[in-house]
């Protein structure tokens, strides 16, 4: 897979780029972070608000508050994960769902 060869636009003032040698939109000075820029957590930490490239959702998400954002997707990791980790303790019962339905 080539990476280089994926299109952004800006969200703000939709610039569109492949490449770009600095960090911000050179049209709206807007702060854009794609993954092949890989910024040191610190950095990001320091930079605190900012828009992220998503890839595999295809979009930007503005962060904005870096530190924030990570406690909320640890969260969020922790959420997704649970019924995962919760099925592979016990078995799931069908018959448990019913009598929680009422039936
Ligand atoms: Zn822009």
């Amino acid at each position: 897979m080539n990476k280089a060869a994926e299109r952004y636009r800006c969200p703000k003032c939709t610039w569109e780029f492949g490449f770009r040698k600095r960090k911000r939109c050179p049209t709206c000075g807007t702060l854009l972070l794609i993954p092949s820029d890989a910024i040191r957590d610190a950095e990001l930490g320091i930079l605190g608000s900012f828009w992220m490239w998503h890839p595999a959702k295809q979009t930007w998400t503005f962060i904005y508050n870096w530190e924030e954002h990570k406690r909320e997707a640890l969260k969020k990791l922790d959420e997704y994960l649970a019924p995962v980790k919760l099925l592979q303790r016990d078995a799931v019962e069908p018959r448990q769902r019913q009598i929680e339905k009422g039936e």
